[in-house]
């Protein structure tokens, strides 16, 4: 049942699950492990609407590239998937076999692991069963890009699609307004007992449960753990530990124009790199968009869409691709847009500040930083997209210089893709999370989201965190039968 926690704080004594943060990852755990008998607390710190007061708390700093991670995520029921596109792509059997290029090691599972739970992530978010990745365009020709295979989701939007499995799942407590503000640890037992929580006046109280799941984004998991003095007391979380670093984003590179040759159709052409792409060059995978703007004129009836993306005020990053598309006005030209791997990287971090939000959880920056072998993945995807283009006659790549002076400042967007602030390991040294998604250090404390994601590959991240939502229920399941004796 849906339960505002303004005006009800009855908890049960003790949960068997805890899970904090009700996104697509949240929901989709406790859906599950309610649907499997257990009894769950989902607890949300926002409304069932948009409210600018649950919202501020997100607000961060930014030391390094812009995330704008305090607009483009959503802090209510449903998470971030209240405004998510839909875009669906599978991670592939080589994002998990090949290590990066870098001191960080890749995944410690193989793909198999998870391959199994697409079926169950593509119901999840409304993907026709069986629906294969298709192609909309061919590949280019020499072998370095194949074209890109994705589906798309209509959005699901998940407080809307699961308002009435929320509601009515028995054994399922879902409290709305309810905000996760300490994690209480007991070093003896090597268990978290509790989560504090905390209504908006400041009211705290604990939630007890047998295993609990951070679920609220990659920022926020960081964030939650590094903010527990009980974790940092008992050696858990240390300060040059693993917690918060290699953030990864999608890097959205303005990589430059084209022009079409004449005849070819306007429709726009998707690539990815192949995998010998990534052997040859050592470098990461990216998607390519190239996108005619065959409408974007200074004349007639689109004048005032021109007109309209000048003026716009935009705070979520696209305010320059806005300003470049709205320079345009030579039917045929086109833009080239870019989702690429970013590696992981221990500068790229999010770290505690002083300052603490209304509820009293300190409040953190993000140092979003890329390294040598990221300019490296975005020079190669260029020259190699360019080159290509002139090879096949396809038309004429006018590349910005800042992709192959790697000396010069980018100019790119993120694509509010957060990733590996909990990265998922073999062991502590190299990791937040073993292969089961649990903090290590701990015997109940579990992660859920793209901040376990080793690499982030090049694939759009939702359904791939739910196929490991879906992994990580099934391995809950099975934990507790083995506790508790009951028969699976
Ligand atoms: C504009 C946009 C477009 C996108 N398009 C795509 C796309 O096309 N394809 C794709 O794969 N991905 C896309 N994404 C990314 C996608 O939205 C995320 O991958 C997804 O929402 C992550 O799910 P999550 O459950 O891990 O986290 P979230 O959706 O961020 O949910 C976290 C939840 O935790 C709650 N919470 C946070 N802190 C607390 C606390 N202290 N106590 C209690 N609750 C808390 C929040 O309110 C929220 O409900 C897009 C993102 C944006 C911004």
């Amino acid at each position: 049942m849906i339960k505002d926690y303004d005006a009800d704080k009855r908890l049960r004594e003790a949960y068997d699950f805890c899970i904090v943060g009700a996104g697509p990852a949240g929901i989709t755990l406790a859906l599950r492990l309610a649907g499997a008998g257990w009894s769950v607390a989902l607890l949300e710190g926002g409304g069932r609407e948009y409210t600018p007061r649950s919202q501020a708390l997100y607000k961060c700093t930014s030391t390094g590239l812009e995330v704008f991670a305090a607009e483009d995520r959503l802090r209510y029921l449903g998470g971030t998937s209240n405004h998510w596109a839909g875009r669906c792509r599978p991670f592939t059997s080589a994002d998990f076999a090949v290590p990066p290029p870098v001191e960080m090691p890749g995944w410690p599972i193989p793909y198999a692991e998870i391959e199994r739970y697409l079926p169950g992530a593509m119901e999840i978010v409304d993907l026709p069963q069986g629906a294969e990745f298709k192609a909309v365009n061919p590949g280019l020709n020499g072998g370095e890009f194949e074209a890109d295979r994705f589906l798309l989701s209509p959005p699901t939007r998940f407080a809307q699609k699961y308002a009435t499995a929320l509601d009515e799942t028995p054994g399922l407590d879902v409290f709305i307004n309810c905000n996760c503000v300490d994690l209480l640890f007991d070093p003896d037992a090597g268990k978290l007992k509790a989560v504090q929580v905390s209504d908006y006046e400041g009211k705290r109280q604990p939630v007890a449960a047998r295993n609990f799941i951070l679920a609220t984004g990659a920022i926020e998991n960081a964030r939650q753990l590094l903010n527990s003095k009980s974790l940092a007391q008992a050696g858990v979380v240390t300060p040059d530990g693993l917690v918060g670093r290699c953030f990864m984003e999608h890097l959205n590179i303005d990589m430059g124009t084209f022009i079409l040759r004449s005849g070819e159709g306007t429709d726009p052409r998707q690539y990815f790199t192949t995998d010998a792409f990534v052997a040859q060059y050592q470098a990461g995978r990216g998607n390519v968009l190239a996108s005619v703007l065959a409408d974007v004129q200074t004349y007639g009836r689109t004048a005032e869409v021109k007109h309209f993306l000048e003026n716009l005020a935009c705070d979520m990053g696209v305010a320059s691709k806005i300003e470049f598309v709205a320079k345009f006005s030579c039917p045929g030209d086109g833009v080239i847009s870019t989702l690429i791997e970013q590696f992981p990287n221990v500068h790229s971090r999010i770290s505690l500040l002083d300052e603490q939000d209304e509820l009293g959880v300190a409040k953190v920056n993000v140092n979003w930083v890329l390294s040598d072998s990221d300019r490296h993945t975005i020079k190669c995807i260029g020259s190699e997209l360019a080159k290509q283009f002139a090879e096949m006659g396809l038309g004429f790549v006018k590349l910005n210089d800042f992709v192959y002076d790697t000396s010069l400042p980018l100019k790119m967007s993120p694509h509010a893709h957060h990733m590996g602030t909990t990265r998922m390991a073999a062991s502590a040294k190299d990791g937040v999370v073993d292969t089961n998604c649990k903090v290590f250090g701990t015997e109940n404390l579990y992660v859920a989201g793209s901040s376990v994601f080793a690499t982030g590959g090049a694939s759009n991240p939702t359904m791939p965190l739910l196929q490991f939502a879906l992994r990580l229920a099934d391995h809950l399941n099975q934990k507790m039968h083995s506790a508790t004796g009951a028969a699976a």
